[in-house]
């Protein structure tokens, strides 16, 4: 059986006092979640202060980003290492809003989840259709291209150390939601072409739902049999909201 994973992404949202604000409740809420994991990714500046108030509380924490180099000159990026130094469990990779706007492409994306990999950190490897792409019928195609891009680099076993979230990029903040019938239909695709190449792999790998996951819906996608937890981003600044879907998650 998988454990479930709700993971909030904070995107570029937040200050010092409502981090604190959110975390406040987040923590007092967080007892009565007792079986599944939950986790924060924060912008990589606050890290530092979520490390200190999340330290020695059953909520993890991570970053949305970092570079494939391991340090030198490379001005504003991030490193696994450094990442690693503030006890990050996560990282995500290929988030759409990474891949779209700042171009990051399936052969970077990969690169990124080996560094992330090899830092001992649990990648999240984000992936999803466009709108076009879904009513053009290459949903099926786009997600395993992306997830090809990691086996091709770092073997199908790499897979079993991350994360995957399906996050069609037509629900992402978008308040359109997939219905748990298409999320469980592409998750169950996911899971099959993983087995095809390792059925243990494709056991264990916990693959998470995401785009305007929320207090009302959650129950329902989180009931389907290959949705394995969330990756909740708008519903995350809100700690009630955030608690709902971990509640949810059981
Ligand atoms: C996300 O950013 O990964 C996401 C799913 O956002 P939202 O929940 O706001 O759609």
């Amino acid at each position: 059986m998988r454990q479930k994973l709700v993971a909030g992404n904070w995107k570029m949202n937040g200050s010092r006092a409502s981090i604190k604000e959110l975390l406040d409740g987040i923590k007092k809420g967080i007892g009565d979640v007792v079986n599944s994991e939950v986790a924060v990714c924060a912008p990589a500046i606050y890290i530092g202060e979520v490390e200190s108030q999340l330290s020695g509380t059953p909520v993890a924490w991570g970053a949305q980003n970092l570079s494939t180099e391991a340090s030198g000159a490379f001005t504003g990026e991030i490193a696994a290492s450094m990442i690693n130094d503030f006890n990050c469990k996560y990282v995500l990779v290929g988030h759409s809003e990474r891949r779209t706007l700042y171009g990051e492409g399936d052969a970077v994306v990969a690169k990124k989840y080996a560094v992330a990999r090899a830092a001992g950190l649990k990648p999240v490897l984000c992936i999803g259709e466009t709108l076009d792409e879904r009513e053009s019928g290459v949903t099926e195609q786009v997600c395993a291209r992306q997830i090809q891009a990691v086996i091709e680099l770092e073997g199908v076993d790499a897979l079993a150390d991350g994360v995957i979230a399906y996050e069609p990029v037509w629900a992402i903040g978008t308040g359109k939601t997939a219905s748990p019938e298409q999320a469980q239909e592409v998750h169950a695709f996911i899971r099959r072409i993983l087995a095809d190449q390792d059925a243990g792999v494709a056991e264990k790998v916990q693959i998470l739902y995401g785009g305007s996951m929320n207090a009302a819906n959650a129950a329902e996608l989180l009931a389907q049999p290959d949705i394995d937890g969330g990756l909740i981003g708008g519903a995350s600044l809100k700690a009630e909201d955030f608690l709902t879907i971990c509640r949810a998650a059981g």
